[in-house]
């Protein structure tokens, strides 16, 4: 890889091993900024913004090759800033694995995130869209972020009300959606941990795993066993985990549902709605397992499309299109895309 000004820059780069669906995808140019400073002289000397703002591809659907410079983002450093009787902050750069931030976390004894052990992606990608497993979001101890406004040119600082964070959602999925980049992370976590085993399996896990004392190094080790028991591993079949959001409806349409379908999974999410298993009405719709050659859905979970090797991104588009269709027509449903369609 060459370096001009002090930033790594590749011509017609090969994106396929950049993103865990492993699609082809060909990037006119590729700039990796490996610190803030990168990416503000990146904005100083180049016009247009770039097409596509790069961190660990496992949440991106890649359909086509990009025009454009592709940059990717690996600013490292873990650094904590300040420390009470209850809290630590921590300042996390944005190129960070996340599963390891997670396991330093820990072996620091610092608590909050291990119910998020091994989703896959970046530090500086996990406030976009507040990532969440066995009943924990980010915004739970979230403090601040650092991030370039792209067209302002200057850096700002997010507070936790000011990222609007909801069901896999943040500002950085609307309203800043390509106008922003996120530098680095500050995370509050907790020096006396409050234990969350109540979500999926992880009580069962415990016991399995002949767990006496409690900590959080066990709840990682549970939820880490459970996660590689559910999903498939994108090093060995490609894919971005969930594909679809679940959707919240009204309770009264929930409630008519249950006459029709026995069964059908729903959680309350708020007065007067309810959040529904996407999977289970994928499932149910008897999309589960299907195969189309090279692609198709997951056989143990339905929420999950899967690159067997060789599919293109549009093969892909294009079953998740026919998905939501037949939920429309079966449940009057519409399903969302949690995955970044490029
Ligand atoms: C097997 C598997 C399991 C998963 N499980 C979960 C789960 O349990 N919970 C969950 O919430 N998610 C899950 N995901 C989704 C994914 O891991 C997360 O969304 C993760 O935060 C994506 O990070 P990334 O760095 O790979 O993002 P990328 O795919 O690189 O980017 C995602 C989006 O963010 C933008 N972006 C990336 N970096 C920046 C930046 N620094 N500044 C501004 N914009 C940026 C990109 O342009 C793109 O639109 C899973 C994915 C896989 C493959």
């Amino acid at each position: 890889m060459d370096v001009i000004c002090g930033v790594k820059e590749l011509l017609h780069a090969d994106l396929s091993g950049l993103n865990t669906f492993g699609l082809p995808s060909m990037a006119e140019r590729l700039v990796v900024a490996e610190s803030k400073t990168d990416v503000s002289s990146y904005f100083e000397k180049e016009q247009p913004v770039p097409s596509l703002i790069l961190g660990g591809g496992s949440n991106l659907l890649l359909t086509r090759n990009i025009q454009g410079t592709v940059l990717k983002i690996e600013i490292p450093g873990i650094e904590v800033l300040n420390e009470t009787s209850e809290h630590v902050y921590v300042k996390v750069g944005a190129g960070e694995v996340w599963h390891q931030f997670v396991l330093h976390a820990i072996a620091n004894n610092w608590a909050g995130i291990e119910n998020l052990s091994l989703i896959p992606g970046n530090v500086g990608t996990a406030p976009m869209q507040n990532i969440g497993a066995y009943g924990v979001e980010i915004k739970s101890v979230f403090h601040e972020l650092e991030t370039f406004l792209m067209d302002e040119s200057r850096f700002e600082t997010f507070s936790l009300n000011q990222c609007e964070f909801g069901y896999r959602e943040s500002i950085f999925k609307r309203k800043l959606k390509n106008k922003a980049v996120i530098t680095s992370v500050t995370f509050k976590l907790n020096k006396n941990p409050l234990f969350n085993t109540k979500y999926g399996a992880i009580e069962q896990e415990l016991v399995r795993l002949g767990i006496q004392d409690l900590s959080i190094k066990a709840i990682s080790d549970a939820v880490i066993n459970i996660r590689q028991s559910k999903l498939p591993d994108p090093k060995k079949i490609g894919n971005s985990g969930s594909f679809f959001k679940n959707p919240v409806i009204e309770q009264t349409h929930f409630e008519r549902l249950q006459k029709e379908f026995d069964g059908i999974v729903g959680y309350p999410a708020g007065e007067g709605s309810m959040k529904v298993a996407a999977g289970w009405l994928i499932e149910r719709a008897g999309f589960k397992g299907k195969r189309i050659g090279n692609y198709g859905v997951h056989d143990r979970q339905a929420l999950v499309l899967v690159n067997y090797g060789g599919a293109k991104g549009n093969e892909i588009f294009e079953l998740s299109e026919e998905i939501i269709s037949t939920i429309k027509k079966q449940f009057d449903i519409e399903l969302e895309r949690e995955v970044n369609v490029i």
